[in-house]
């Protein structure tokens, strides 16, 4: 530990030194350990945020250190102009695990975004000439913060300032099938969508909504991109949430808990897409390096094997259970929605209050939206872990509704 660094200082060159992109909370952590994090003065945080759904196994986890420590010694990066064991390795087992055939490593959930929007579009070209390029996303989604993840992003807030934004993307409303048949016509090439809606609010697809997606889309010749990049990996309580509605797209994109907290994203696709991308079509320097596809190998076969995907299940559903008692209690929470270990609870007052409250408790979550409690704790979180939440939740609620009453 670096002792001229203490914890205010650190924040006051963070402020002194660096874009002030990010609204921080006013904690400096330094280590982790399962489901715990630690500040500089020795505070301890129960972790409901999970590096927004990137540590499924937790911090500290000995299957990524075990990785991290054998591959370094081995091989860290050559580049893609050569074959890498751990990147093959990674992207069978993706392939064998998913509906997909083809893998594209790269290093971010924008970046694999980017590269399922390149790959519809050049497929379109190729199958269709050039006016077949445009791409359907939803209001309230997220898909990323580059110029053209953010064009596809439906959330006006996010692309302020930033015109001119790119051409071609089309928005339609999520779970109104009518407001997308209505906009699909013949310059349309794909649809992106995320199957749970999540910095949205959580917001979850109507029962046989996303069935006909699939169905208007595969009558139209329309690809269907899923963006798995936060719902994925086990979260849900399936390897990914398409699964729990009995469909599947054509690309689906992963990032956030593929490498539980080394960069990687990835873009899966079927057979039928892979011609389109070519040698020369589409690159990365960095994109599936020896490194981080031998931890996320390490970690994907973890999520598989050892539990976690049935541990979101259960620990979900018991969470749910214990968040939608507070909804009975308390007036001013709206709904609970999500699935597994991605839970949003909508308030009908803001939600940083009780943030900052449960920060000062010892407890990370965060809001999606303004008024969206957002839970997404490593997928290895126990009852006990739950139990503490939810009481110092219903503390902290029981205390603003006394507030609200005065
Ligand atoms: C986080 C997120 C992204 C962007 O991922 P980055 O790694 O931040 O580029 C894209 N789509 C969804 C659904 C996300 O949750």
């Amino acid at each position: 530990m670096n002792d001229d660094l203490q914890n205010d200082s650190i924040m006051s060159l963070a402020d002194r030194y660096m874009f002030q992109t990010y609204g921080r909370f006013p904690v400096a952590l330094i280590r982790g350990e399962g489901c715990r994090v630690w500040d500089e003065e020795g505070n301890e945080y129960l972790d409901f945020v999970g590096g927004i759904a990137v540590c499924a196994l937790g911090h500290s986890s000995p299957v990524v250190s075990r990785a991290l420590e054998e591959q370094s010694k081995r091989l860290v990066h050559v580049s893609n102009l050569y074959y890498t064991k751990p990147q093959v390795e990674l992207a069978k087992l993706l392939v064998e695990n998913s509906f997909a055939d083809r893998v594209f490593f790269c290093n971010s959930g924008a970046e694999a975004n980017e590269a399922a929007i390149k790959l519809a579009r050049r497929y379109a070209n190729e199958k269709f000439g050039p006016d077949r390029h445009m791409i359907i996303s939803m209001d309230n989604s997220f898909h990323g913060r580059t110029m053209a993840t953010l064009s596809a992003t439906g959330q006006t807030k996010i692309q302020f300032g930033f015109d001119p934004l790119l051409q071609g993307f089309r928005f339609a409303s999520f779970n109104d099938v009518k407001s997308l048949d209505e906009i699909m016509d013949d310059s349309v090439c794909a649809v992106i969508l995320e199957p749970i809606q999540g910095e949205g609010g959580v917001v979850c697809p109507d029962s046989g909504y996303l069935k006909e997606v699939r169905n208007l889309c595969t009558e139209r010749e329309v690809l269907l991109i899923f963006d798995e990049v936060q719902v994925g990996m086990g979260r849900t309580g399936r390897p990914f949430a398409h699964e729990h509605y009995g469909v599947t797209p054509d690309i689906m994109t992963l990032a956030k808990a593929l490498g539980n907290g080394l960069p990687i994203g990835a873009m899966l696709s079927t057979e039928k897409l892979s011609p389109a991308f070519g040698p020369g079509s589409h690159a990365t320097t960095f994109g599936g390096t020896p490194l981080v596809t031998a931890v996320s190998k390490a970690v994907v076969q973890s999520l598989l094997e050892d539990g976690w995907i049935e541990n979101a299940k259960t620990m979900g559903q018991y969470f749910k259970g214990q968040l939608d008692e507070l909804v009975r209690r308390y007036d001013f929470i709206k709904e609970v929605r999500g699935m597994g270990l991605i839970l949003g609870m909508e308030l009908k007052v803001p939600g940083a209050p009780v943030v900052e409250a449960c920060l000062r408790e010892g407890f990370l979550i965060n809001c999606a939206q303004e008024n969206v409690l957002r839970f997404l704790p490593p997928l290895i979180v126990q009852k006990g872990e739950v139990d503490l939440l939810v009481e110092a939740l219903d503390r902290i609620l029981g205390e603003l509704k006394t507030d609200e009453e005065i």
